[in-house]
């Protein structure tokens, strides 16, 4: 049944729809920003935009009764904590109306997005953050009926969940695949806190297991810091075959749990598959997604490059060296929502700073980081160079220790931040 908020949401957007259809008109009411999706940029983006200007209205447009956030969900592969934990609920946004619906349809002319009820509601100004979608043509034989057989969960929930019970029935000796693909992609260390994790729960439970990494690149987020964990923790555990040694995926088999690759096929007992991305549907239908499948932006308004009006967000856009992660959403949305604000009353939107900080688990009590700065150049966000890093790499297990409590601090922030 859909909560009180949500029914007032949705008879407060036909009512704009049907009182203010006209662009004149609109522009004498409260400013109405429109968020497309509540994840860790959207939700962030539409709770900053009502702290930043009491007066704006603020529409949050998100199907989903509840957010299954992706940060720490490696731990639930490998047993380490229930999906609840990973479980969050729209219901602290405050003044935010939430409307629980998908948009289907954007017309940037009009300023009115179209939800898959048939209603419309018009905007000021739309902000999209969507995520991604799974590019499912990137890769001959994955498709949604594949990833029953060979989970992604690369999107939170019951993929999690069916890649976590498949690996918790596999035998002793057993071996896991997982590939990873090139870049740009959600969250670049994932798959190698993924591998580490699951690692550990085969080293803990079933020894004589394998896991191989087929990866479509040469190098990655942090490696030299993986790759010296995997020596001390897992050793002959982990295989990693990078893309010069035929690592790329060409396509997959899920009647066999095969991967084919130019060198030779491997077949699975238990296959993960994180497939090539791009953002999320919505995006490509409002014109906003270039040749590449990601949205272009303006680094200091995130207003697409393509679309005036619209800004991007979060993991759907691409904004130079930053890399998409919930932490970089998180500040994509602040400095977005200065700008919507700024844009809204007329003023000079500031140059942002952003933050991002990527923790990663190895083991339940080993973590590692990488921190990086990056601020608009030459239309990109570029990297501050000298103000990031990554962990040492001689650390001593206390500095490991650390890391790991750092990463659920960080967590429990992010997420009371972002919903609540
Ligand atoms: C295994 C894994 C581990 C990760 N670990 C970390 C980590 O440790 N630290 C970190 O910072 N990041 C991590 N990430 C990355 C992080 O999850 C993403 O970068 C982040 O979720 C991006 O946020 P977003 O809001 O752009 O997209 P999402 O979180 O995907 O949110 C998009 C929202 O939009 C909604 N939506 C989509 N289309 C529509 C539509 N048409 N209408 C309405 N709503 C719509 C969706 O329902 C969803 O709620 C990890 C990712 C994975 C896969």
């Amino acid at each position: 049944m859909p909560s009180r908020r949500a029914v007032l949401g949705v008879a407060a957007a036909s009512v704009a729809a049907a009182a203010f259809p006209l662009p004149q008109l609109r522009a004498q009411a409260r400013p109405r920003v429109v968020v497309i999706g509540g994840g860790f940029a959207g939700a962030s983006c539409a709770r900053a935009l009502k702290q930043m200007d009491r007066d704006l209205a603020v529409t949050l447009v998100e199907p989903e009764a509840a957010y299954v956030a992706c940060p720490f969900s490696n731990t639930v592969l490998a047993g380490l904590r229930g999906i609840e934990a990973q479980t969050f609920g729209y219901d602290g946004l405050g003044d935010v109306g939430l409307i629980r619906k998908r948009a289907v349809a954007v017309d940037a002319e009009r300023g009115r997005v179209r939800l898959n009820d048939g209603t419309n509601i018009d905007y000021a100004r739309l902000v999209l953050a969507p995520g991604i979608e799974l590019n499912f043509d990137a890769l001959p034989g994955y498709d949604a009926a594949a990833a029953e057989i060979m989970p992604h969960a690369w999107k939170a929930g019951p993929q999690t969940l069916l890649l976590r019970d498949q690996l918790a029935a596999i035998q002793d000796g057993g071996t896991v695949i997982l590939s990873a693909p090139a870049n740009p992609f959600r969250c670049p260390p994932g798959p190698y806190e993924r591998a580490s994790l699951i690692a550990h729960y085969l080293k803990t439970s079933k020894p004589r297991s394998k896991l191989i990494i087929l990866d479509a690149k040469d190098a990655f987020s942090k490696q030299r810091l993986f790759e010296a964990a995997w020596q001390e923790l897992y050793p002959g555990l982990i295989e990693w075959v990078p893309l010069s040694a035929g690592g790329q995926v060409t396509e997959v088999d899920a009647a066999t749990r095969t991967f084919v690759t130019e060198f030779g096929s491997h077949k699975a007992d238990v296959a993960s598959v994180i497939p090539p991305q791009r953002a999320g549907a919505i995006a490509q239908v409002a014109g906003v997604a270039d040749q590449t499948g990601w949205c272009p932006i303006d680094p200091v308004t995130f207003e697409s490059q393509l679309r005036p009006g619209i800004h991007v967000i979060g993991d759907a856009a691409i904004g130079g060296a930053m890399p998409k992660s919930a932490f970089s959403a998180n500040a994509q949305a602040k400095a977005c929502a200065a700008a919507v604000a700024a844009l809204l009353r007329e003023r000079e939107p500031t140059q942002p700073k952003l933050i991002n900080t990527c923790y990663s688990l190895v083991a339940p009590d080993y973590g590692i980081s990488i921190a990086g700065v990056y601020q608009p150049r030459d239309g990109l966000l570029a990297e501050v160079e000298g103000a990031g890093g990554t962990s040492p790499l001689d650390a001593a297990k206390e500095v490991r220790e650390l890391e790991a409590a750092y990463a659920e601090d960080w967590f429990r922030t992010i997420t009371s931040e972002v919903f609540g």
